[in-house]
C-alpha cells in the first residue's frame, strides 16, 4: 500500500470511526455513593475486608490493601502470596501492582520471601518516585520499610511441585488452581476508585518471568473519571492486548464494563492463530456509575461483590464458541 492509498484508507476508515463515535461514558449517577468492591474468583474473605473499610467511609486504597492482604495471608490459596506455587526452580515470587484514584501507582515484580507484595507495591508508589521495584531491589526496599523476610514455599506447595517435577510438562491448563490472581476494583463514599492486583504468577514458570498483574495497563488500569478493570488468566495474552487498559478505554466511549471486558477476550480470542481454547482470561471492571461487569474466555471464572446488598459470588459471562 503506497503512502496515499493509506492515508485514503485510513481517512475513510477515521471518519468511519468518527461517524460512528455516538457513544461517550458520561456519569448518570452523580451522587451514588454507595461504596462497592469487586474482585476476582470467590474471594468473599477478602471482599469482607475491604467492605469492613468501605463501609465505615474508610477510603478505597486501603480496602484495596487490606482486602488484597487477606488472600496473601491465606495459605490454601495457591496463586497468591504465602503458599504460591514456585517456579520451575522452586522459587515462590510475586507480582502485585496498586493504583489510586489520582492516576499513582507502584508495583513490585520477581519479590521474593516477602508475602504482603501488596503493600510493597502501595509503598513504592507513596514513599519512592519510581513505579517498579523489581527481584532483590525490590525486597531491599521492602525490608527498609520493616517488612519481615519468611519462607513462602508452603509444605503443600513443595509436595505439588516435587510431584510436578517428575513430568515436568508444562502446559497452561484452563481454570485450574494456577490462575487464580486476585485483582480487586473498589469505590469509596467519595466515588474515588483504586485497584489491586496480586499474585504469584504462573505456576512452575520459567525463572524470571513477570505476568501482566504488576503491569499497569495490561493487569490493571484505573481512570477516576471513568473507572477501572483487571485481570486474571494467562497473563501473556492479556500484556499483549494491554487489557486492562483497553476496557478502560471502551468504558469512556461508553460501552458497559460487561461489553468492554467482552471486547477485550474478542481480542484475544481473534488474534491470529490464538489457541484460546487452551488457556483462560478473565476481567472484570467497573465504571464511575457503579456498574460492574465481568467476561472470560472459558466458564468457570466468577467474580465477588460486596456492595450495600451484600457479599455475593457471581458467575462470570465467558466467549461462547468453545
Ligand atoms: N495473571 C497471572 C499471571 O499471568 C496469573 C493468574 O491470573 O493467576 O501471572
Amino acid at each position: 500500500m503506497d503512502r496515499r492509498s493509506f492515508i485514503k484508507r485510513t481517512g475513510v476508515a477515521s471518519l468511519g470511526i468518527g461517524l460512528n463515535y455516538h457513544k461517550t461514558f458520561s456519569v448518570t449517577k452523580n451522587n451514588i455513593s454507595n461504596p462497592l468492591v469487586i474482585a476476582t474468583w470467590n474471594v468473599k474473605n477478602a471482599t469482607e475486608k475491604a467492605w469492613q473499610i468501605l463501609s465505615k467511609k474508610g477510603n478505597s486504597l486501603d480496602a484495596i490493601e487490606q482486602g488484597c492482604m487477606v488472600e496473601e495471608s491465606n495459605e490454601q490459596g495457591q496463586s497468591v502470596g504465602i503458599g504460591g506455587l514456585p517456579d520451575r526452580d522452586g522459587n515462590v515470587t510475586l507480582d502485585a501492582c496498586i493504583m489510586n484514584h489520582k492516576g499513582d501507582c507502584g508495583s513490585v515484580v520477581y519479590l521474593k520471601n516477602i508475602k504482603h507484595a501488596i503493600s510493597i507495591a502501595r509503598l513504592v508508589m507513596e514513599k519512592t518516585p519510581h513505579v517498579i521495584l523489581a527481584g532483590d531491589g525490590a525486597k531491599k526496599f521492602a525490608l527498609s520499610m520493616g517488612f519481615k523476610e519468611e519462607n513462602l514455599l508452603t509444605e503443600k506447595s513443595k509436595t505439588d511441585w516435587i510431584n510436578w517435577k517428575k513430568k515436568e510438562k508444562y502446559k497452561p491448563i484452563i481454570n485450574i488452581e494456577n490462575h487464580d490472581t486476585i485483582g480487586m476494583l473498589a469505590i469509596d463514599k467519595n466515588n474515588n476508585i483504586s485497584g489491586g492486583c496480586t499474585t504469584s504468577g504462573l505456576a512452575y514458570k520459567m525463572q524470571g518471568r513477570v505476568g501482566d498483574s504488576p503491569i499497569i495497563g495490561s493487569g490493571l488500569y484505573i481512570d477516576n473519571e471513568i473507572g477501572g478493570a483487571v485481570a486474571t488468566g494467562l497473563g501473556e495474552e492479556v500484556l499483549k492486548t494491554v487489557g486492562s487498559f483497553l476496557i478502560v478505554e471502551l468504558m469512556r466511549q461508553g460501552y458497559s464494563p460487561t461489553e468492554a471486558c467482552k471486547i477485550a477476550i474478542q481480542r484475544i480470542v481473534n488474534k491470529p492463530g490464538s489457541n484460546y481454547k487452551n488457556f483462560q482470561v478473565g476481567y472484570i471492571a467497573v465504571n464511575k456509575n457503579g456498574d460492574t461487569g465481568s467476561y472470560a474466555i472459558q466458564k468457570g471464572f466468577s467474580m465477588t461483590k460486596y456492595d450495600k446488598n451484600g457479599n455475593k459470588n457471581i458467575s462470570s459471562l465467558f466467549f461462547e464458541k468453545i
